[in-house]
């Protein structure tokens, strides 16, 4: 018999290795990234195709490599960053373990160009599969351009383990930020597919988070800053009434490396404390430095997760700062911030529009309208004119028989078309009383049902909504006041990729220039006057269904929806609405559980009642 063990062949422990690194065209957004501002780069551009499954490039003007330099940066362990492990703490630099060009070679096809300084002519590597295809002389720009093509194209499997393009893009784009926001200094751009996205001067900070989370935080920033033996912090905060009630604006960095700490975001909000609304979230940019032999940065180098020597005098120094800092701006709430001279011509640069359009847009009372701040844009009730399907709520609840004023749940979900087939139980005999704001028991002939209100309407939603998506859309009502929604890049992503199946649920919402949405309509039976906060929850309420369920976005969306809108423990119920409700709930397929798994009601019967009371 022959022995068994054998050595796995380099390139296949290349392409093992690489998986830890490179998992996704994000991670090597991120590598190629860090290495251009390792490199001393100021001009960092960053270009994508097909969400980077087709191509991941990043080129720079930094040092650029000498031909010796370039063949080695590709293998496994090369790195010009430590030559010896005390240098691991004292590290400043972004990358440090020497793997990840050698990863995207394992894994990619990649073509290099670069040229030094003092070299007359640069040197060009192409190299597949971690085998060097051609190298020779190339006339080149200073710096170094790194392109990644056809990631995974020698392993299939994980090329199919990637996600939608969107999906993709949005890692990317999360990826591209992080590294844009902690150096400001540089410029860096961002193009894909041929189109530019980003387009981020260099300038100070506060101008590159205005760049980035949005024009408005330009007058509502209050500056951050703490100097001590032990570590620094600087950086801005939202004031409390730009929070906002979706996550996505929050960006810690330690050593100007991103990292994500629920531990150092808890210092931050609890900082604030009563000073925001419910639910919402601050934004915050900030900067920790300390001495890289304090912080343990190597323990995570791909998931951003860190290690301080003493979490607790961190989160108490952070914790004091932000209090400060809100302290200064509660006293002089007009705090003049340093002027941004170049701020005009980032906006243009920003701006998808032509100067025609804004001129236009500008005069039009649509801006107008969301221009004139703190104007509740709100109509009487929803019984009023504001629907523009009033046909269908009028068939349709002459079909249903729904009492003739327009209930809480009347219009609810209202099918353009759609008629039931199935019996209707009606429940218009039965006995109703509401428990605590929460519950309804309603008596049917002999069965008594206690209904856990929302549940029940969650779960009546979640079907309607169902329907909804196979083809029949949910009437929409058109906004009096359309309202525009200013969202991070990644809620952008997020929401544009939803912004097909919202519309079948009633929603009008149309993309409004870079990172601006108007909502034109909402569902036929929504009040009016939340259309921006509704709008955010959602988004929210969706990121927070976990990936783990292994829900498709189709149903999370939905369950998302139908937690939003449904009527909540604490408001009164009048009888025809109770009676709405029992009706729609008994024609659910699932009317026993709620969407998300807990019971929706119980019987009541005598002997319940007995053993309550131990008759
Ligand atoms: P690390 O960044 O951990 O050193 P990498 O595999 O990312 O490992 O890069 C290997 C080496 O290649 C770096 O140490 C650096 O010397 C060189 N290098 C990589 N990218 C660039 C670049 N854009 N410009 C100049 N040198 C680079
Ligand atoms: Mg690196």
């Amino acid at each position: 018999m022959s022995d068994i063990i054998h050595l796995l062949p380099d390139r296949i422990a290349n392409q093992i290795a690489a998986g830890e690194v490179i998992q996704r065209p994000a991670s090597a957004v991120k590598e190629l990234m860090e290495n251009a501002v390792d490199a001393g780069a100021t001009e960092i551009r960053l270009i994508i195709n097909d969400a980077g499954k087709q191509l991941v490039q990043v080129v720079d003007n930094g040092s650029g490599m000498s031909e010796t330099d370039v063949r080695l940066a590709f293998e496994r362990h090369a790195t010009s960053k430590i030559s010896k492990i005390e240098d691991l703490f004292s590290i400043r630099t972004m990358g440090f373990r020497g793997e990840a060009l050698a990863s995207i070679a394992a894994v990619a096809q990649v073509e290099v160009r670069t040229k030094r300084a003092a070299d007359t002519a640069g040197t060009l590597l192409e190299i597949e599969n971690s085998e060097v295809l051609r190298q020779e002389p190339v006339a080149t720009p200073e710096g170094t351009s790194i392109a990644m093509k056809n990631l995974f194209f020698n392993v299939p499997a994980r090329r199919n383990f990637l996600k939608s393009n969107a999906a993709e893009m949005r890692h990317i784009i999360d990826e591209f930020i992080r590294v844009a926001m902690a150096y400001p200094d540089r410029f860096f751009s961002l193009t894909a597919n041929g189109q530019q996205q980003f387009h981020l001067e260099a300038g100070t900070l506060k101008q590159r988070i205005v760049q980035i989370l949005g024009q408005h935080y330009q007058s509502k920033l209050v500056s951050v800053s703490e100097n001590t033996d032990y570590m620094n912090i600087s950086g801005f905060i939202g004031k409390p009434e730009t929070a906002k009630k979706t996550r996505g604006d929050q960006y810690f960095f330690v050593n100007r490396r991103f990292i994500r700490s629920p531990y150092l975001n808890h210092a931050v909000t609890s900082a604030f404390q009563d000073l925001l609304p419910a639910d919402t979230f601050p934004a915050y940019v900030l900067f920790i430095d300390l001495d890289p032999a304090q912080v343990d940065i190597n323990v995570h180098p791909t998931k951003q997760e860190i290690k301080f020597e003493d979490e607790k005098i961190v989160y108490a120094f952070v914790q004091s700062a932000v209090r400060h800092a809100l302290a200064q701006f509660s006293i002089t709430p007009a705090l003049d911030f340093d002027l941004d001279p170049s701020i005009q011509h980032l906006d243009a640069v920003n701006k998808p529009f032509t100067e025609t359009d804004k001129d236009k847009a500008s005069t039009s009372s649509l801006y107008k309208t969301f221009t004139e701040k703190h104007v509740a844009h709100r109509i009487d009730s929803a019984g009023n004119s504001g629907l523009s399907n009033w046909k269908d709520v009028f068939e349709a609840s002459k079909q249903e028989s729904i009492p003739e004023q327009k209930t809480f749940f009347g219009g609810e979900g209202i099918l353009e078309g759609s008629h039931h087939q199935r019996a209707v139980q009606s429940f218009s005999d039965a006995e109703y009383t509401q428990l605590f704001l929460t519950y309804i028991i309603c008596q049917s002939g002999d069965l008594v049902y206690l209904v856990h209100q929302q549940r029940a309407h969650e779960r009546i939603l979640l079907e309607k909504y169902q329907l909804a998506l196979e083809g029949q859309t949910v009437a929409s009502q058109t906004c009096l006041f359309p309202t525009t929604l200013e969202l991070s890049p990644q809620d952008t992503v997020l929401l544009n990729e939803l912004l097909p199946s919202l519309q079948q649920l009633g929603y009008q919402i149309e993309p409004f220039g870079k990172d601006s949405f108007v909502i034109r309509g909402i569902p036929a039976d929504t009040e009016q006057g939340n259309e921006r906060s509704d709008v955010e929850l959602l988004l929210e309420q969706y990121k927070h269904f976990s990936p783990s369920l292994k829900l498709s976005t189709r149903d999370r969306l939905l369950r998302s929806v139908s937690k939003q809108r449904s009527v909540k423990a604490g408001r009164k119920l009048n009888k025809a609405e109770m009676q709405q409700l029992m009706t729609d709930l008994f024609q659910c397929n699932h009317k026993e559980v709620s969407p998300s798994g807990q019971p929706v009601f119980t019987l009541i019967d005598q002997d319940l009642c007995a053993k309550m009371l131990g008759a």
